[in-house]
């Protein structure tokens, strides 16, 4: 077995054994982070029956995932900053976009979505720890653009997202989303990285989004 299979397995099974042990009532989906890796890397993978998929920008997964998308039939997955003059190549590429973070975007999404005659599902991105430099919709601004978004838009809004600051014990951040989630009852989260996705299980994530503890260090470019 490729050894990229072989590490999924594993991250697999090891989500397995915490959702068994906490006793969870969702076993949480990993979104694979492929960013920066080429498509020979991500084809066992997606030959070995994994669905989802992440990229974070547009240019880059068009180059890499046109082709893979109509052969395999993965799920992909938008997770990084998203311009609102990209709206119309997000909606026709990706399937999840958990970058749904301002009005201007969401309305370029929802226009996006009639010409196309196609709907994705999306992830509020919500700066959880009030962080000047992040982007994302900060806590007393989510309730109104989310009622936005759902009514006005009709985008169909599944979860909340968040990336919590480096350095600091993440485990709050992710169970004040989940609090944010329960009290408007949506779905899903998507919360958890390489570095804390154990925690972010714990915490009821239902989308964890791992790059390097899959795929491996990037090269910084
Ligand atoms: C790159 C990226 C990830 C994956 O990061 P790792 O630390 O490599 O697991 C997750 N979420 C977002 C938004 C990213 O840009």
């Amino acid at each position: 077995m490729h050894s990229i299979v072989e590490k999924l397995n594993f991250i697999k099974k090891e989500v397995n054994e915490i959702v068994d042990k906490k006793q969870l009532k969702t076993i949480p989906q990993i979104i694979v982070v492929t960013k920066t890796f080429p498509a020979e890397k991500i084809i066992p993978l997606l030959s070995s029956g994994h669905i989802h998929f992440g990229e974070n920008k547009i240019q880059e997964a068009e180059k890499k995932w046109i082709d893979l998308k109509n052969k395999y039939k993965p799920y992909l997955h938008m997770v990084g900053k998203l311009q609102s003059n990209k709206a119309k190549k997000a909606v026709k590429l990706f399937d999840f976009i958990h970058s749904l973070d301002n009005e201007k975007l969401a309305l370029k999404l929802h226009e996006s979505e009639i010409e196309l005659n196609k709907k994705a599902k999306y992830f509020i991105q919500v700066n959880i720890a009030k962080e000047t430099q992040k982007s994302g919709i900060m806590l007393n601004e989510l309730y109104e653009f989310y009622i936005y978004c759902i009514k006005k838009l009709s985008l169909n809004v599944i979860g909340l997202m968040c990336l919590p600051p480096a350095n600091i014990d993440p485990k709050d951040f992710f169970s004040l989303l989940k609090n944010e989630g329960e009290k408007l009852k949506t779905k899903d989260l998507s919360m958890g990285m390489s570095s804390d996705y154990k925690e972010a299980i714990v915490n009821g994530s239902t989308f964890l989004r791992l790059g390097s503890i899959i795929m491996g260090q990037r090269k910084s470019i």
